[in-house]
């Protein structure tokens, strides 16, 4: 999602007529998205801004900008902080950041190298994206389409800096993905923090898949995240029955104790999360089921913990992001008393890691010698970055001609996190 954010806000800059740069140090305006959901993502912001502050030290003119979470978060505790931030703007106001940026940029530099051209800043960023689409170097397109979260897990940050759950309008969504697909865009991916509880005016998320499927030039379709507690029934068959929509889905466990997932606020079992990935592998046989999983929850004990880790080697996730909890300010489990030392955390996380990789490298081995549909995304120095349905990253030959083609390849060669291929004649 802050991918996402980050180049709605570039582009709007573009569309102002910046320029981008690739070096800090060339750099009149430097603008850095923040991350809240753990305290080590606000530690790398916070060194950031650190190096940025040595610059400006000797570059006086550079603005420097911080948006996202972070900014929503803590406001003016950064300006505080780091007397050289010029421009705090969170989470909640990021459509308007560009509009922001350029404004400051126009008030305090007199040798400014930007120009409103549009006249009147357009706050819609969807639109923003639409006038700089660069297809060929671009066939696959994040779109949020909804924003904020009321689900208010024990442990997450994001209600409180992103705000309640909106759904964004149906028709909008669908127009952005006919000029994406006009534009060459082959693969959307529709994001948000709980794509599955999507309803705007009675259409649900399902209705919006099938809604997308029909846009004659978009292949593949993928979303995510998804809350267990909203995976219908009818998301399911959507998934099982329409083709564009890609055999992946990103569940998040997060743990397999009932007693921590109650903690969690998680609103699910763990049986009832099992008999999801039963149903979702009945119906889709082929379909790829990753997570999150976060270790040492306050009051984790080790029966808990194990029964996450016999959840893992039971269920044999596609992929897992596993996560050490981290105490988030305002949340409820931050008031919890946690009784599981770092370094227990880090012990659990390191099990749940090797496991998943042992489980993840033997899946992806058993794809050797098989034929995959894949979608090329990108290609550096002759080897395409390519992607199968079911969300795994295949390197082959290729040129930059294949870009946004479907091909077929062979699997030769598998990693963890990667799988090696040729090009099917
Ligand atoms: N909306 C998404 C999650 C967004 S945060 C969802 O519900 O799936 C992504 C992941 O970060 C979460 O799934 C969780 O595993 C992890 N996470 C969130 N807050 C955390 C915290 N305080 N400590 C550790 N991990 C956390
Ligand atoms: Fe956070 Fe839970 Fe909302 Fe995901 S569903 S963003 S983990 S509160």
């Amino acid at each position: 999602m802050n991918i996402c954010d980050s180049d709605a806000v570039s582009l709007s800059l573009l569309t102002f007529g910046a320029d981008k740069v690739n070096a800090l140090v060339d750099a009149d305006v430097a603008v850095l998205n923040t991350c809240s959901v753990r305290a080590q993502a606000e530690h790398k912001a916070y060194s950031w801004l650190g190096r940025a502050e040595e610059l400006k030290a000797v570059k006086k003119d550079l603005k420097i900008i911080v948006i996202g979470c972070m900014a929503q978060r803590l406001g003016d505790k950064i300006t505080k902080r780091f007397k050289s931030v010029d421009l705090v703007i969170g989470a909640k106001d990021i459509e308007e950041a560009a509009k922001k940026i350029i404004e400051l940029q126009n008030k305090n530099s007199k040798a400014q190298k930007t120009d409103a051209r549009s006249g009147k800043p357009d706050a819609d960023i969807s639109d923003f994206s639409l006038k700089l689409s660069t297809p060929s170097a671009n066939p696959v397109r994040y779109l949020t389409i909804m924003r904020g979260c009321d689900n208010y897990c024990s442990y997450c940050v994001v209600p409180f800096v992103r705000g309640n759950e909106i759904s964004l309008n149906c028709e909008d969504i669908l127009k952005q993905c006919e000029i994406y697909a006009e534009n060459g865009t082959k693969e959307i991916k529709f994001l948000g923090q709980n794509v599955n509880s999507y309803n705007y005016g009675g259409i649900n998320f399902a209705a919006l898949l099938e809604k997308a499927s029909e846009i004659e030039k978009i292949s593949r379709i993928r979303f995510m995240t998804n809350h267990p507690k909203d995976l219908s029934q009818d998301l399911i068959d959507a998934i099982a029955s329409l083709p564009k929509v890609c055999n992946h889905i990103h569940l998040p466990m997060q743990s397999a104790s009932d007693k921590i997932l109650q903690s969690m606020n998680r609103k699910y079992t763990y049986s009832h999360y099992r008999l999801l990935v039963e149903q979702l592998r009945k119906k889709i046989p082929d379909i790829n089921i990753t997570t999150d999983i976060i270790t040492g929850f306050p009051q984790e004990t080790q029966e808990d913990f194990q029964a996450t880790l016999r959840a893992v080697k039971d269920i044999r996730f596609g992929g897992a992001y596993i996560f050490r909890y981290s105490p988030r300010p305002n949340t409820a489990a931050a008031a919890m008393s946690d009784d599981v030392p770092i370094e227990e955390k880090k012990r659990r996380l390191q099990i749940l890691l090797d496991e998943t990789n042992k489980i993840s490298a033997e899946i992806a081995a058993s794809a050797v010698g098989r034929r995959r549909l894949v979608l090329a995304e990108k290609c550096e120095d002759g080897v395409l970055e390519t992607r199968t349905k079911d969300n795994r990253k295949v390197f082959v030959k290729g040129s930059p001609q294949d870009i946004g083609k479907e091909i077929d390849v062979l699997i030769a060669q598998a990693k963890i996190n990667s799988l090696f291929g040729e090009i099917c004649k």
